[in-house]
């Protein structure tokens, strides 16, 4: 069977295309209360019920008062955030204390700080002329009534839900949670709970990749592990593709006992690539079969770990209803030369440092792709592009955030 082994970029760009087939018209959605909505996905667009702010509004405490005025203001009231009744009408002449988030009166068309001003009996003198509109946010300046403020597909992360509460959505509609099927596959490997031969190792990648679904926005559904053998390992693969999507784990490389390939060939299954020109994780596999989508992602744990979050992570959040987060890079400086032979994308669990307006980044020691224990201790990954041999120290690179 053939090879498709595809650049970083180019594979994940056919991820992005796949993702892009996706109908989120035909999800499941369901109401959730606001109180438990935090990272779920809106199913609905969440509309102003209101002018935002509802009233030209005071940003600071102080006097409010006809840009146009005396420097000299007699104070006829006081408006306070909250207040209720009519509002004192500011005429020339005159100006009315006002505080933070206070509505402005009728003719006041600005706010001055209260350390600009010095009160003297019921009189106030402006120690700087006020430009009309200072300190005041107008009615509507956030948004209009009926202006869309979140979009389906949003997550509600704590800014969504502020607006949320805003617009007076108690409960909202939202996307139910895609199940993602894992398995785990390896003759070597044992449960959690079960005390490991000396070379057995314990199922860890089944839980890293539980959390990195539950972050994405899915129902992660752990299957029992698979063994090499090909009749068993069908029958688990078959029991996946039931799931909304099928994250298997290892038995993708080349030895005679990496079987996931051969037996979704077996399944009919179409692949769009077998292979991607990173490291760590160059053996992963990305395809369909009985209309679902699947990942062979390779066992190596931090392997593993890499190749979620490079291509199933923008997939499972499609199925979650999400609009997919591209990946987040941000520039830093490196603390020590990297050399590496080119030719593949790298990914190299480092860590970040350094002060504001200069990050720094150190590529963590680590024994490849196998050692979680290291990655564990890394917030990032450097990147070092397909073509380059490495970095010298003071280099300003890419990191990719976790
Ligand atoms: P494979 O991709 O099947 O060739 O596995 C590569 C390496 O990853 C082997 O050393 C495995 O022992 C290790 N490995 C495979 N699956 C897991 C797993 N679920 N948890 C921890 N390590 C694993
Ligand atoms: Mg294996």
């Amino acid at each position: 069977m053939p090879e498709i082994v595809l650049s970083f970029e180019e594979a994940r760009r056919v991820v992005e295309r796949e993702a892009a087939k996706i109908d989120v018209s035909a999800h499941v959605t369901m109401r959730a209360a606001l109180a438990t909505a935090f990272n779920r996905i809106l199913a609905e667009d969440i509309l102003a019920d209101r002018d935002l702010p509802p009233f030209p509004r005071s940003t600071r405490d102080g006097y409010t008062v006809r840009s146009d005025g005396a420097a000299k203001l007699k104070v006829v009231g006081e408006i306070r955030a909250g207040i209720t009744g009519e509002l004192p009408t500011i005429k020339a002449g005159e100006c009315a204390a006002i505080m933070t988030g206070a509505p402005l009166p009728p003719g006041a068309d600005a706010v001055i700080m209260i350390e600009h001003t010095a009160l003297e009996g019921n009189t106030v003198s402006l120690q700087r002329p006020v430009a009309p509109g200072e300190n005041v946010v107008p009615q509507g300046a956030e948004a209009h009534k009926g202006d869309v403020l979140l979009k389906r597909g949003t997550k509600l992360t704590p800014a969504a839900l502020a607006v949320a509460a805003s617009a007076g959505k108690s409960e909202m509609r939202v996307f139910a949670r895609p199940k993602i099927a894992i398995l785990s596959t390896g003759d070597e490997l044992v449960e959690v709970n079960q005390q490991p031969a000396p070379t057995q190792i314990r199922n860890s990648n089944s839980y890293s990749l539980a959390a990195q679904i539950t972050e994405a926005g899915g129902d992660a559904v752990i299957l029992p592990i698979a063994p090499d053998e090909t009749s068993r390992l069908r029958q688990l693969i078959e029991e996946g593709l039931g799931s909304d999507l099928l994250l298997l784990s290892g038995g993708v490389s080349m030895g005679t006992h990496d079987l996931v390939e051969p037996v979704l060939r077996e399944l009919q299954a179409e692949f769009f690539f077998t292979g991607a020109k990173i490291q760590p994780g160059k053996p992963v596999v990305f395809g369909q079969a009985r209309g679902k989508y699947f990942f062979g992602l390779p066992g190596n744990p931090v392997s593993t770990l890499v190749t979620f979050q490079l291509f199933a992570k923008p997939m499972v959040q499609v199925l979650a209803g999400a609009t997919p987060q591209p990946l987040r890079f941000l520039q830093a400086r490196l603390r020590s030369d990297i050399t590496v032979k080119p030719g593949l994308t790298r990914f190299l669990p480092a860590t970040l440092s350094g002060e504001f307006g200069r990050t720094e980044v150190e590529v963590v020691k680590w024994q490849g792709s196998g050692d979680v224990v290291s990655a564990a201790r890394s917030d990032s990954y450097v990147v070092v592009p397909e073509i380059s041999s490495g970095f010298g120290k003071e280099s300003i690179v890419n990191v990719l955030l976790m």
